[in-house]
């Protein structure tokens, strides 16, 4: 199906992570689910198998390769697992380990991204109680301190919060005047972060979300990632590359259901034919498949564009993160109605409703996804 957009070591990359996630997160993922919380064995045997070192140049660890590369493999985890949340998470950790890397110092290259390399838990945060969709108005505020910062602040329903060991967080510098806004990198581990107990969410349950309240955490001069008051421009990179895996996922995602429910329509039958022969039936498959052949050419085209530094690129993932979400909901209600009751009842196809109806939210909204596109394409065109 996708070898008209992926060469054969893509394909082959995406496979081996398919087959991995067959073999180590898929069994295990009810039970993660039914208990709610991010299978810790899986994570580590993904790192282990080298999935973030894929991206990463040799010269800091990793196999080389581009973030496309990384994609495709999440995207193989998605196709294998059977669990979005699972997915989700790993989203999170990738959006950390390429910032590391792109906006990264050497200290940086040296101290923080080798364990997250080997299997340490990455967040993002930058939602906070009053909102998450104006991250500018961030009320968490660094002060200086001697040798570094202290940071104050209140993050909320941020992924892998209630497991993660380090965290890029969103705050500003008031000292810096208007252009405060800033980046920092927390250990979670370090005096002064508290974390919330997990949130009880619709759906995604093996992806943890949870608050981090943070009182005057010190932080060394190197904690702030890219430049003092320049955040907003770095973020806007750094989530564009989170965005444009939400639509590859979506797609991946969907693949397995796509044949399982053609397999269903074949069997079941109704009307003395199985409802396969029935028009309106193959209206809900094909759109089905056409939301997987959408969502990965937009999402595949973000994803080279960020690659090629294109300044287009961030509206082309956001383009990729509303038809993916989107498309995905869409999908994962078709599955439901296509198989009657058995769709609705407690299982497997109303558990992708559920989980699918989180990445309208996660990864910024769909009214914040069109908003990012019609200002991206107003300031290129202000630049033409
Ligand atoms: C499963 C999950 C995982 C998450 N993981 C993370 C994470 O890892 N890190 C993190 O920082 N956050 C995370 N979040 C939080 C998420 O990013 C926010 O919930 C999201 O950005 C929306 O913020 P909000 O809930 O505060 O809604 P609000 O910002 O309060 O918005 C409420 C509604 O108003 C709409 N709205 C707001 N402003 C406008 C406007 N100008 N025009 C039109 N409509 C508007 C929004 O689209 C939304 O429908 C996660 C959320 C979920 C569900």
């Amino acid at each position: 199906m996708t070898v008209a957009l992926m060469p054969p070591q893509e394909l082959a990359l995406e496979d081996q992570f398919a087959d991995l996630a067959a073999r180590h997160v898929a069994p295990r993922s009810a039970q993660a689910y039914e208990a709610e919380v991010l299978d810790r064995l899986a994570w580590r045997r993904m790192a282990a198998d080298g999935l973030w070192r894929i991206g990463v140049p040799v010269e800091l660890g990793g196999t080389g390769g581009t973030w496309r590369d990384l994609a495709t493999a999440i995207a193989g985890i998605a196709r294998g697992s059977d669990d979005l949340g699972f997915t989700l998470s790993l989203i999170a950790h990738a959006g950390l380990v390429r910032a590391l890397v792109e906006h990264g110092t050497a200290w940086h290259h040296r101290h923080i991204l080798p364990p997250l390399m080997r299997g340490a838990i990455g967040a993002t945060a930058l939602t906070e109680p009053h909102g998450g969709s104006d991250v500018a108005r961030t009320r968490t505020v660094a002060r200086r301190a001697d040798d570094g910062w202290y940071l104050t602040g209140t993050k909320d329903h941020i992924t892998n919060a209630p497991v993660a060991d380090r965290a890029l967080v969103l705050g500003r510098i008031p000292d810096l005047g208007r252009r405060d806004i800033t980046l920092f990198l927390v250990n979670l581990r370090s005096p002064g972060v508290r974390r919330g107990s997990p949130e009880e969410l619709l759906g995604l349950r093996t992806s943890p979300t949870g608050a981090l309240h943070l009182d005057d955490v010190f932080l060394p001069e190197e904690a702030v990632l890219g430049r003092p008051g320049e955040g907003l421009a770095t973020l806007y990179d750094i989530i564009s590359f989170d965005r444009a895996l939400y639509g590859l996922v979506a797609a991946a995602y969907l693949e397995p259901r796509l044949d399982a429910v053609l397999r269903f329509s074949r069997e079941r039958e109704a009307f003395g034919a199985p409802i396969l022969d029935h028009q309106y039936v193959q209206g809900r498959i094909t759109d089905i498949r056409i939301t997987i052949e959408t969502a990965r050419a937009v999402s595949l085209a973000g994803i080279d564009a960020l690659v090629a530094r294109d300044p287009e690129a961030s509206l082309r993932c956001s383009v990729a993160k509303l038809i993916g979400s989107e498309g995905l909901v869409e999908a994962a209600e078709n599955l439901m109605r296509l198989q009657g009751h058995t769709g609705y009842m407690r299982g497997d196809v109303s558990r992708d409703l559920q989980d699918a109806l989180g990445t309208l939210i996660a990864g910024g909204t769909s009214e914040m996804q069109r908003k990012n596109i019609l200002n991206q394409m107003l300031a290129t065109r202000r630049q033409a």
